[in-house]
């Protein structure tokens, strides 16, 4: 075998897989397609955030949390380890909500995610959150806009630089001797001598274990190794201003200023992934929204708007899962791939080097897409 494990796709997933891979002391090589794919990675807001997650899921609100909770140490070690700072901030989040029906359906929605059984579990950090009415939301953050109706408040939540955290699991790579393979598209898959064999144009290799981690790819790789990864069109735009003077120093929902003074304005939801250029109507929604939220971004250019492609299954929890038909064949797929980034470095591998995922992950196991339609 040419490898201990091979990662299918070098996007955020497969990169902070790899570098717990190679922490537990596995020879690693990442397969990439190369700058042709659409990358979530390279692409995404930037919010390490597990408040408003799980409904429907405990076990997916634990897991967020965890990961949320794991992040410090993520931060802190790929800071050590290569000099990067991610710009990691956990100073809590704010879902702020415009009127007062957004803010109903977001209590109400709190309170069913809260309510649910199994939200609790030893080592997880419990489901912390506030409910802010107009005056309290406006004494916490005074340049809010007047008619913002309120907000709800979590201090397990935070935001990074993306292309920070990604450059630093890059860089930790590079220097682990971890071997990065750009413009090799696989194409192929086959299980061969208890092991796999992994190919594209020209070339192959092998390993004992394969990790599909491709994003969107996934769907067309997992039945090469007996894995289905379903996953529905998710488009998001975002919009970045010019550097600003500091006025924010939270992060919230669908708006935050970087570290470098930039702010983000996003994200769109759509069910498409027809159109890669930024829409004039979205990109209208989101600066009126943003407007009403800060009005003193009135004055701010904007110098970048863009267009992306989420990971994202049809019920929005990730995929976990091992091959039955072929052992040693794992799959990963998720939206949140920031917030997850800890879990992904500091959980995952240890289990793909054992070999055996834990039963706390069976529930993101793909059968659960599988149920035959009713008679
Ligand atoms: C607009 C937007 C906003 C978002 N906001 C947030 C947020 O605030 N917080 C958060 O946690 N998450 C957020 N996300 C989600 C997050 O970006 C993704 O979960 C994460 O980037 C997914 O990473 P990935 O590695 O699975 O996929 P990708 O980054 O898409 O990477 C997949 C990689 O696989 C490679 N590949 C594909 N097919 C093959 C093949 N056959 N062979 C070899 N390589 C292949 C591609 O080259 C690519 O590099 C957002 C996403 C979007 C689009």
């Amino acid at each position: 075998m040419d490898y201990d494990v091979i990662v299918i796709g070098g996007g955020l997933v497969g990169v902070s897989i790899a570098w717990g891979l190679s922490r537990c002391g596995q020879r690693i090589a990442i397969l990439d397609e190369g700058d042709v794919a659409n990358r979530a990675a390279r692409a995404n807001f930037g919010l390490v955030w597990s408040s408003s997650k799980g409904l429907g899921n405990a076990a997916y609100s634990r897991w967020s949390r965890t990961s949320t909770a794991n992040w410090h140490r993520l931060a802190a070690e790929l800071k050590a380890e290569t000099g990067i700072d991610t710009g990691f901030v956990q100073s809590g989040g704010f879902s702020i909500r415009l009127t007062p029906t957004e803010l109903e359906r977001g209590i109400a929605s709190m309170a069913r995610l809260a309510d649910q059984q199994g939200m609790d579990a030893e080592g997880t950090p419990p489901l912390e959150y506030e409910i802010l009415d107009q005056a309290e939301t406006r004494r916490r953050l005074p340049l809010i806009g007047e008619t913002v109706a309120g907000a709800i408040f979590s201090p397990l939540d935070g935001h990074a630089n993306p292309l920070r955290l990604f450059a630093g699991f890059h860089k930790a790579l590079q220097q682990r001797g971890v071997h990065y393979f750009p413009h090799r598209k696989t194409t192929a898959i086959r299980h061969r001598a208890g092991g796999f064999e992994v190919a594209g144009e020209g070339w192959r290799l092998g390993a004992g274990k394969i990790v599909l981690a491709a994003g969107i790819g996934n769907t067309a790789l997992a039945p090469m190794v007996g894995l289905s990864v379903p996953l529905s069109p998710s488009r998001g735009q975002i919009i970045v201003t010019e550097r600003l003077k500091p006025f924010l120093s939270h992060a919230t929902g669908y708006l935050r200023q970087t570290d470098e003074g930039s702010v983000l304005i996003g994200e769109s939801k759509e069910a498409t992934i027809d159109h890669q250029r930024p829409r004039g109507p979205i990109t209208a929604v989101l600066a009126e929204r943003a407007l009403r939220t800060f009005p003193l971004l009135r004055d701010a250019r904007a110098v970048r708007i863009w267009a992306a492609f989420r990971v994202v299954t049809p019920d929005g929890y990730p995929i976990y899962e091992q091959s039955e038909r072929f052992p040693g064949a794992f799959a990963v797929a998720c939206h949140s791939g920031v917030t997850l980034a800890a879990n992904h470095a500091l959980v995952l591998p240890r289990q793909i080097s054992a070999g055996a995922l834990s039963e706390d992950l069976s529930v993101f196991h793909s059968r659960r897409f599988h149920v035959p339609a009713a008679v």
